[in-house]
């Protein structure tokens, strides 16, 4: 029988994905348990929480292996996780991605920023991150995120046998989408060879800071969550669903624009700003500035509709919608 790793003080090693709704964690979090039970004779359990099922909003899977001697009866969240797998950089912007790692966990991020740089951005004091651009390969492999995702996983679980996973994906698949087996399998061995691994010790004298479950209180008359209050209004002009995006966003290019509002008409969330401007006649006409980037999720819905080509889907770079945005009302950030 294959041996874990590490074991927390119940006997599972525990891994959690943070993502946001359509980028497949769930189903790889179900894959990667398949794996582990099936092939690696693990005893293992895999569940997801999230809050609305919608596209672009903050999920979470949670995966538990152990050996077959031990029983699994918690289902509770992963809240000290071995690994941690990020599907969506930006998230770390409004969720505590790395909440309860220890000093030997391991955090997997899709991006393509170095392990150095992305330990600055997420205040990491030590510990090992994996890097992969899972998006970028999903793109060119035209598959999906979390295959890739899946891919750099079996590489931080040595126990698991990819040759398994690939099996499972080829079931899986094969019946209903024949077409889609290649790409998912090229995406997924492209995964586990090209993610990249960097360790950092913890600066001398320090250590990890004390884990406390401020994130999931222990919930009692007076610490539980009010209810029936929306705190984070879709309606607000404070939300941001920069978050939302999963790698693609509108470019716009104001020369070839003929401000038909086409893509106004289609955007499902109001990102389009017009000026009234007047025309080479002097009558006062609408003419679009630009995309407020705010509110943009990336859904590329004006792109199709754009009649001319002003409009671009773009892989989106880091700082490029903070650069770009042209505000709806005012600029947020300023006042
Ligand atoms: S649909 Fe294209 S051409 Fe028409 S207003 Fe929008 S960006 Fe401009
Ligand atoms: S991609 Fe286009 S249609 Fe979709 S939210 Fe962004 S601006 Fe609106």
């Amino acid at each position: 029988m294959v041996q874990l790793p590490k074991l927390n003080e119940l006997g599972f090693f525990e891994i959690r994905l943070e993502s946001i709704g359509g980028l497949g964690a769930n189903l790889a979090g179900k894959m990667l348990a398949e794996a582990g039970v099936e092939g690696a004779g693990l005893n293992g359990v895999s569940f997801s929480s999230y809050g609305s099922e919608k596209k672009g909003s903050p999920v979470k899977a949670h995966i538990r292996f152990c050996d077959l001697k031990t029983p699994i009866r918690d289902t509770s969240p992963v809240e000290r996780p071995h690994i941690v797998g990020i599907f969506q950089e930006a998230l770390a912007k409004t969720v505590n991605v790395i909440s309860g790692i220890y000093e030997d966990s391991t955090v997997l991020v899709n991006s393509r920023k170095t392990p150095a740089e992305l330990k600055e951005q997420l205040k990491l004091l030590g510990g090992t991150i994996a890097v992969i651009d899972a998006t970028g390969i999903a793109l060119e492999e035209k598959n999906r995120v979390n295959m890739a995702m899946l891919g750099a996983m079996f590489r931080l679980c040595p126990f698991l046998d990819p040759q398994i996973m690939k099996d499972v994906i080829r079931k899986s698949l094969e019946k209903k989408y024949p077409q889609s087996v290649a790409p998912a399998l090229a995406t997924f061995e492209r995964g586990y060879q090209e993610v990249t691994i960097e360790s950092f010790s913890l600066p001398a004298g320090m250590s990890m800071p004390a884990f406390t479950r401020a994130d999931t209180p222990v919930l009692g008359y007076e610490t539980q969550p009010i209810g029936g209050i929306v705190t984070n209004p879709g309606n607000s002009i404070l939300k941001d669903l920069s978050i939302s995006r999963s790698g693609m966003m509108p470019h716009f290019n104001i020369d070839t624009c003929i401000h038909c509002a086409q893509c106004d008409n289609v955007c499902p969330d109001n990102c389009f700003v017009w000026k009234e401007l007047p025309d080479k006649k002097g009558r006062l006409q609408m003419f679009l500035q630009g995309i407020d980037y705010q509110y943009c999720k990336g859904c590329l819905k004006c792109i199709h509709a754009c009649p001319t080509d002003a409009l671009s889907g773009e892989r989106e770079e880091d700082g490029y919608a903070e650069a770009n945005r042209v505000p709806h009302l005012f600029d947020l950030a300023l006042q």
